[in-house]
């Protein structure tokens, strides 16, 4: 019986020690008070959480398809998110999950306007192209409807810098080279933050975007000095939301195509 009782209180003492030992080593492991008597978790923010966000599928070309809270603005089948800016519906020509531009047709527009996004927009140039500098595969991605990001053959096809493709046209030249060539699919990734106007019409804030083509960045938060003019200088004009416009070029050369279009505000 006296062993018995001498065991339990050994038990019971090394059980001490176990928890004094714990208690110690989380005393240690506490992250140290920082000057002035600031704590760890005085900097530590929970609120709002965001929101959970599935990411899409990636594609063989290096596209990801739309992640689940983005606006879908072509998925293969029909334009009936796009309209011709002359007016009516967008008549490009929709065939095996792509749209060709047609170019009798004009540009195209979305229905929706929009302020900052990310735009997700793959296009390809058909192998069969033909022409040189701008008149080979001429498109374009205009932001709000003002600001061009050139869409252009430039594999293996010089032009004046500040038009080729990935350019903010006529105003500044991407950082690189990013083509593939003729018949593969390029990918582009365009985040944009939209202008903020004063009273008088001039900027507050000018309109900046980022451009990544097929995972190589071409525009680092690029400031937009104002829209897009084939001639002459960028204006700044005051607008509000504005569409994703698509160029129908007025080149001879073989018309692009373009898929998996879907955009997310921001
Ligand atoms: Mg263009």
């Amino acid at each position: 019986m006296k062993r018995k009782l001498i065991s339990v209180a050994v038990l019971a003492l090394a059980g001490c020690v176990a928890v004094i030992a714990q208690e110690k080593k989380k005393q240690e492991w506490k992250m140290p008070t920082g000057y002035a008597g600031i704590t760890h978790e005085m900097s530590e923010f929970y609120e709002p959480v965001p929101p959970v966000v599935t990411p899409g599928a990636v594609l063989p070309d290096g596209g990801f398809t739309a992640p689940s809270d983005a606006i879908v603005l072509f998925d293969g089948k029909d334009l009936s998110a796009w309209e011709s800016i002359k007016g009516g519906a967008a008549e490009w020509d929709v065939h095996d999950g792509v749209v060709t531009v047609n170019k009798k047709k004009g540009d195209i527009q979305t229905k929706q306007k929009f302020n900052d996004f990310q735009l997700h927009i793959e296009w390809q140039v058909p192998t069969n192209i033909t022409g040189e500098s701008q008149s080979r595969g001429n498109s374009g991605v205009f932001l709000q409807g003002m600001y061009e990001v050139q869409v252009l053959d430039c594999y293996n096809n010089p032009t004046y810098t500040n038009g080729q493709t990935g350019s903010i046209y006529k105003q500044s030249r991407p950082l690189a080279n990013a083509m593939r060539k003729p018949g593969e699919w390029n990918v582009y990734d365009i985040i944009y933050t939209a202008p903020t106007f004063k009273a008088d019409g001039s900027y507050r804030t000018n309109p900046t975007v980022t451009v990544i083509h097929n995972g190589v960045i071409l525009q680092n938060h690029t400031t937009i000095l104002g829209t897009t003019e084939w001639i002459g200088f960028p204006q700044v004009k005051q607008h509000g939301a504005g569409p994703i416009i698509l160029q129908s070029h007025g080149d001879p050369s073989e018309p692009i195509s373009f898929r998996n279009i879907w955009i997310r505000e921001l």
